[in-house]
């Protein structure tokens, strides 16, 4: 995982994005509250963003990832944790080791990420959206514009 230049703006049009109830190929500069960003511009941010999302995923929940990580989150009870601090010490050998404070394979290595908390919280969040919010809440909410389908798609 590579760290992307300027995350908490990207956070933010992510969050407009999702706000909007748009499709990204319906969005205008309209729809976002920025200053001195271009369509383009704006939907750069949301691509790369929706790629580290969906990257996230792959490449920073699996055992080798999580066992070295200096910081990790779970993005389905949204906790931080310092170090190995969250990893449940019975799922060491599984290939997704579980969350210590809920169970679920949710964790993400945070390490790719700045320390800052904020930018923390609201990316376990974010993929909390994604990966467990549609799959929740059934096919309404997999039609969502920011639904994982729709990410690869526009990624692609
Ligand atoms: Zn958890």
């Amino acid at each position: 995982m590579e760290p992307i230049e300027h995350i908490e703006q990207a956070q933010k049009i992510w969050w407009q994005f999702t706000q909007s109830g748009k499709a990204f190929g319906d969005l205008t500069e309209d729809d976002f509250d920025l200053n001195g960003l271009n369509l383009t511009e704006i939907k750069a941010h949301i691509q790369q963003y929706g790629r580290l999302l969906v990257d996230a995923h792959s490449d920073a929940t699996g055992k080798d990832t999580i066992l070295s990580a200096t910081d990790t989150g779970c993005f389905y009870c949204l906790q931080l944790f310092k170090g190995q601090s969250g990893v449940d010490e019975q799922s060491l050998s599984y290939r997704y080791p579980l969350c210590d404070n809920c169970g679920v394979d949710g964790l993400v290595s945070l390490d790719f990420l700045p320390t800052d908390t904020d930018v923390r919280e609201a990316f376990v969040k974010d993929m909390e959206d994604i990966w467990f919010e549609s799959a929740q809440h059934g096919a309404g909410q997999l039609e969502r514009q920011y639904s994982v389908e729709r990410i690869r798609q526009y990624n692609a």
